[in-house]
């Protein structure tokens, strides 16, 4: 059976297991064995991360050989990132708006949660730390835009060199190589690490989930499809020329991954692997595109932050002006590019959002609850994002 259709199955089941595991209260021990399986491959996964991103950046921009092509390939994808996440919040504000999920909500006892834990930092300190003093360090401790900026500028460092920097630059080469070959072997794995994942979470959180907040929910996963079946497969259509169904098969794979595990970062291997091999995508353009996409373009973020924000400010009865929609479109595509892509990022920067149009931060104790279904669902479109970036990118970068 071919992976793609493997890891369907693992979905289904995963779900239907789930769900009875839910319903007849099954025993921890069972969420405990398929929780630490699930886990098992979520370590996996992120143990190729770091390597991959550093090796895939850097060949990613010596295989554009001129500093040209590199700008051309970083306008583009640039481009297509701002672009797609200001469309998503706009989508979400419209979605937002005439569904009015918060308004005539008044027991926010019954569904307040805890409150996650913020750390404030001045924009100062942010940029300060994009610059790592121990690039080391940095790696440790995934610490990704600045690992991103050191890989880029070795890479073009390695660019300039010419022949004097081969023997580091064939080192990445290979060490990307072997990174891959890594992520195929995982890979075989995805299936099982999908399946327990799934069946894991679905037996902790059963049904009720949907049907407290459900016209938040639902307002959200308005937008998030329509975003993913409609708007996103007709920048595929028009600027790559390209089936969304077939390519859709492609990333299956990696849309599942990054379903069960609600973090773009780990998924990004998998992401990698699906776009080059089944998408055809070449690897200049998915080594370029994809590590940074993962980290830089979140469009399920930025809109389920806009309609968080709105939903909130409905609740507590705050009337949001026009002004204050604008002022939500930028920060929440600005926020959810400085989301870090591991689970519940977009719950924090959330609050960059709310300060803006002055909404009160303890109202994201309202939607803490249902966070983490809608943090898988909003990571899948973070991720289908990236990809589709990839082909746009590769197939613009062709046509020159
Ligand atoms: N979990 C998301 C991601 O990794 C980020 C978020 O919390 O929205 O893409």
């Amino acid at each position: 059976m071919k992976i793609q259709n493997q890891i369907l199955l693992a979905v289904v089941l995963g779900l239907v297991v789930g769900l009875l595991l839910n319903l007849f209260q099954a025993p921890a021990e069972i969420h405990g064995v398929l929780g630490w399986i699930g886990k098992l491959f979520i370590r996996m996964l992120k143990m190729v991360t770091v390597p991959l991103i550093v090796a895939s950046l850097i060949v990613g921009v010596i295989s554009l050989k001129t500093t040209d092509k590199l700008k051309a390939i970083g306008l583009k994808t640039l481009c297509y990132y701002l672009a797609t996440t200001a469309i998503a919040v706009v989508i979400g504000l419209a979605v937002v708006n005439l569904i009015q999920p918060g308004v005539g909500v008044e027991n926010f006892a019954e569904i307040e949660g805890e409150m996650p834990v913020f750390e404030r930092k001045p924009i100062g300190d942010m940029i300060l730390e994009f610059v790592p003093v121990n690039i080391f360090s940095a790696l440790v401790d995934m610490q990704f835009i600045p690992i991103i900026l050191f890989s880029l500028v070795i890479g073009l460092i390695l660019t300039a060199l010419k022949t004097k920097g081969k023997p580091i630059a064939d080192l990445f080469v290979a060490l990307n190589a072997v990174m891959l070959k890594l992520v195929d072997w995982i890979m075989l794995l995805a299936p099982i690490g999908v399946f327990a994942l799934l069946s894991s979470i679905v037996a902790k959180l059963g049904f009720s989930i949907f049907v407290t907040l459900g016209k938040y929910v639902i307002a959200v996963l308005s937008g998030l499809t329509l975003h993913a079946v409609v708007i996103l497969p007709l920048i595929l259509f028009f600027f790559a020329k390209r089936s969304p169904l077939a390519y859709l098969k492609n990333m299956f794979p990696a849309l599942s991954t990054a379903f069960s595990t609600a973090s773009s970062a780990a998924t990004l291997p998998v992401t990698m692997e699906c776009a080059e091999k089944e998408g055809k995508v070449s690897k200049e353009s998915a080594g370029f595109v994809l590590p940074l996409g993962a980290t830089m373009n979140m469009d399920g973020t930025a809109m389920y932050e806009a309609v968080a924000a709105v939903f909130i400010a409905q609740v507590y009865g705050i009337a949001l002006t026009f002004g204050d929609q604008m002022i939500i479109v930028l920060t929440a595509t600005l926020s959810s590019i400085g989301a870090a892509a591991v689970p519940s990022a977009g719950l924090v920067t959330m609050a960059i959002v709310l300060k803006a149009v002055g909404l009160p931060l303890e109202g994201i104790a309202l939607v803490v609850g249902v966070d983490r279904v809608l943090d898988m669902c909003r990571t899948t479109i973070n991720v289908w994002g990236d990809s589709i970036g990839a082909a746009v990118v590769d197939f613009q970068m062709g046509k020159k």
